[in-house]
This record gives C-alpha cells, structure tokens and sequence, in this order.
C-alpha cells in the first residue's frame, strides 16, 4: 500500500509504517534492520522522512508525559497538541508552538518547526534532553551539557529514532488574538519592525494578489501587555473571524477578535479538532537574517508566483544555537510560501522566489519545498556528520535526502 504525507503530495518509497508497542520492540526492530527511518505525522511537504526501508512510527510507544518542576517528558511520537492540554490543566506551558498543534514534537524539532515571535525561538530550542535509539538498537541518552547536544535535537532523523524529549516549560499564560486587515503595504514596510515587535506573536498573512496591500495581520498578545493598534499603520478590525487563506473558514482557526484564551489555544492558528490550513496544497519557507526586513518583504511584492500562491505569511523567530537549525546564530525574518498542490507550478514559482532571495541569504526550512540546495550549513556538517559516524556508522537511518543535503 502507497504511505503518502499529510499534503499527499510525496508517495513515499517504503510502503509500509511499522507501530512498535515498547522502546525495547523497537530497539530490537532498529537493530535488526538495513534501513529505517523515523515518520511522525508527516506534516513535511518533501522526501525528507522518506526511507527505501520500513517507516517507524513512536506513536504507539505508549509513554506517558511526565510533568515535573519547569521541565516536561514527553513521548516523540505525541502530539503537541495533546501535550498542551496536559501543561495546561498541570499550571505550565510551553514559550511557544508552530501554527498547527498536529505535529509530533520529535518530527517537528528534527526539522526546525518554529512559530513566531521577535523574542522566542524554535521549539527544537525548548528541548533540555533527548532519548534516541541508534542504529545498533541501543538507547543513547544526551543532555544539554553534552557536547553533542547541538546536532542532536534539530538532526533531521539522521542519528536515530527519538523516543523522548525533555522539554523546558513556564508557568502557564493567556494570550488575546487580534486580526487587522487591508493595511497599506507601504505604511508596513515603514514600520515592520514595530510591527513585529508589536505583540507576543506576530503574523502577516498576504496573497500578494494586492501588491500594495498587506492582507492581514495576526497579533498574539500577552494579557498583561498593551494590545497591538492596526490603525497605526491603516490597518482596520477584522468583523469577522478570518482563515489566513481568503475564502476558507475562518471558523477552523483559533479565536479572534481580542478574546483571551489559554496559550496553545491562541498561539497556533488552526484547531486541532480541524483540517489546518487549506490541507490540498504544498508549503516551502526561507528564514533570512532579520537585517533583511523590509528590503526582502518588497522584493516579494514583485516575483511571479506563477498562479501557485495561496498566501504567503511574514514571522520572526529568534537566533538559537543549534547546529543545523535554520535560525542558528542569528535572529530571523520568516517568509513562507502555501503553494497549490500543483508541481509545476509550484516549480516555476520556487524558483522565481529563490533568486529573488538569493541576496538576502536565505536558508529553506528543512521540512517543506526547496529547489536550490541549501549552503548555508556546510560549515556545521563536518561536526555533525561526526556524529552521524558514531551513532549510525552504516547509514541505517539514511535516505536520498540526507545523502544529498548531509553525508
Ligand atoms: C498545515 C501545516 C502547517 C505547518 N506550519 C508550520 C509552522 O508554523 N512552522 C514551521 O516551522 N513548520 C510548519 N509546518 C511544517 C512542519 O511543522 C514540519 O514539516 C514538521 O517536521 C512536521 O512534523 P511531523 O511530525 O509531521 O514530521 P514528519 O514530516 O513526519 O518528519 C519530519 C522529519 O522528522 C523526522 N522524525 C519524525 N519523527 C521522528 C522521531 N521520532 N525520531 C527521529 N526523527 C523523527 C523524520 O524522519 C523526518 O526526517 C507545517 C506543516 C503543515 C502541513
């Protein structure tokens, strides 16, 4: 039977998903295999988590999230957003979550997912300790006092299958959602800065179909700040709730309108219990150097998007540490792209957008559609393909994607 990703739009090559019941199954399926290679809930909209091998899933793994102090256990295979609900309800939080709560937490830190927000980074960045079973099926444990912590989070399924993560936490918060819309491209761009620094999280969704009009913007506040002013930059309220793709329901994304709610129910901007997004499309994103503002986000209002754009969304996130994280050692401006699920077209607009880019340094998020190999991580790899060397000397965990992008 075919295995398809989320969007459907990678057939991948193993045809099927092994469901290990214990960390000790797994070991010994690992250590008992050529190739294999770790699938969570296949948000990722390229080869990356494809294997000629068997696909392993940890959700049946069946560990329990384990709450203590300002730290969170919690099983790779579980979902963010039922890792949220049980923070809650224990008085604690996560600083932050991507705009979908749907994502495994192992699968979403392998790639870099990141939400937004000027002051926080991405939740591969959260994690204080990792749980991997590595190629000859032992289980390696490595905390942030590791020297090999760096590559060992954000690492792309290449050292082995992540069976915990130890997570930071802070004390539950609320947050109020605001939607403004119809604000003057220019009068943004004087001020985007301010923009994004207006509130917790901060959003601008645009289709570029007006391209002197940024379509809207989605403010997250903190509810002991002072709430965002669109008017500033001739921005109106939104009268109703908005999706970020014109035309699809807003109902399906979280609250608006200045409600405050619990963090993971404003901070995402899909509900778990809906399809996120459009769910027929493709996605790619570039983070770039923050310096980049708004000389980058005008340049965008003139590519050719070849009729594959459905909306194009503006985010920060702050510089981290990690080796191969797309923000390593610098803040970030984060332009992403929902495509059409059309190939060529998406084609033809990817590569119109990266040599618009290409001046401003980008660096393609590891999970969604690139055209030109990414560069930018060639001086990190040595180190981390040293530890690929240690933790997976035959390449068990290998795929076509990590033979072009790593080893
Ligand atoms: C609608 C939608 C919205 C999105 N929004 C955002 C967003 O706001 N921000 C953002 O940055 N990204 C976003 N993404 C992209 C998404 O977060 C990433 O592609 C992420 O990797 C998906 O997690 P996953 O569990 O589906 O991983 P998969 O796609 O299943 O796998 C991705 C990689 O992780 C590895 N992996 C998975 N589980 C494990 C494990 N247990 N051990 C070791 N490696 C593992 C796989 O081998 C593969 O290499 C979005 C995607 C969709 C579909």
């Amino acid at each position: 039977m075919t295995v398809r990703n989320w969007a459907r739009n990678i057939a991948f090559t193993a045809d099927e998903v092994l469901r290990p019941t214990s960390v000790a199954e797994l070991s010994e399926l690992v250590a008992s295999r050529a190739l294999v290679r770790a699938l969570g809930t296949g948000h990722s909209f390229n080869r990356i988590a494809d294997s000629t091998g068997v696909l392993v899933s940890t959700r049946d793994l069946a560990l329990p999230i384990e709450i203590d102090g300002d730290t969170v256990s919690v099983g790779g295979g579980t979902r963010y957003g039922e890792l949220a609900v049980a923070l809650h309800a224990a008085g604690r939080a996560l600083a932050n979550l991507g705009s979908l709560p749907h994502i495994s937490v192992a699968g979403a830190c392998a790639t870099g997912t990141h939400g937004s927000g000027s002051g926080n980074r991405c939740l591969a960045a959260a994690a204080l300790a990792v749980e991997f079973v590595r190629a000859d099926g032992a289980l390696v444990r490595l905390t942030r006092d590791d020297p090999d912590f760096g590559g060992a989070v954000l690492a792309l399924g290449a050292l082995g299958i992540v069976t915990r993560l130890t997570l930071a936490t802070v004390p539950t918060f609320e947050i109020r959602q605001d939607v403004w819309v119809d604000a003057p491209l220019p009068r943004v761009l004087d001020r985007l800065d301010d923009v994004l620094d207006s509130a917790y999280s901060v959003s601008l969704f645009t289709s570029w179909r007006r391209r002197d009009v940024l379509d809207q913007i989605w403010t997250k506040s903190r509810t002991d700040g002072v709430p965002f002013d669109g008017a500033e930059v001739g921005a109106r309220p939104a009268e109703v709730a908005m999706h970020p793709i014109a035309g699809q329901d807003g109902a399906t994304a979280t609250p608006q309108s200045g409600s405050a709610g619990p963090w993971h129910e404003r901070l995402p901007h899909f509900r778990l219990e809906f399809t996120p997004s459009n769910g027929e499309e493709q996605q790619s994103e570039y983070l770039l150097p923050r310096s980049a503002g708004a000389a980058a986000v005008a340049a965008l209002a003139e590519v050719d998007f070849a009729g594959a754009l459905q909306v194009c969304e503006i985010r920060t996130v702050a510089a981290d540490e990690l080796w191969l994280s797309p923000c390593s050692g610098r803040d970030t401006l984060a332009l992403h792209f929902t495509w059409f699920d059309d190939d060529v077209r998406v084609a033809n607009a990817v590569d119109a957008l990266e040599r618009t880019l290409a001046p401003f340094d980008p660096r393609p998020h590891w999970g969604k559609v690139f055209r030109a190999a990414p560069t930018w991580h060639r001086p990190a790899l040595p180190r981390f393909r040293e530890l690929v060397d240690r933790y997976d000397p035959d390449r068990t965990f290998g795929n076509a994607f990590l033979a072009e992008h790593v080893y």
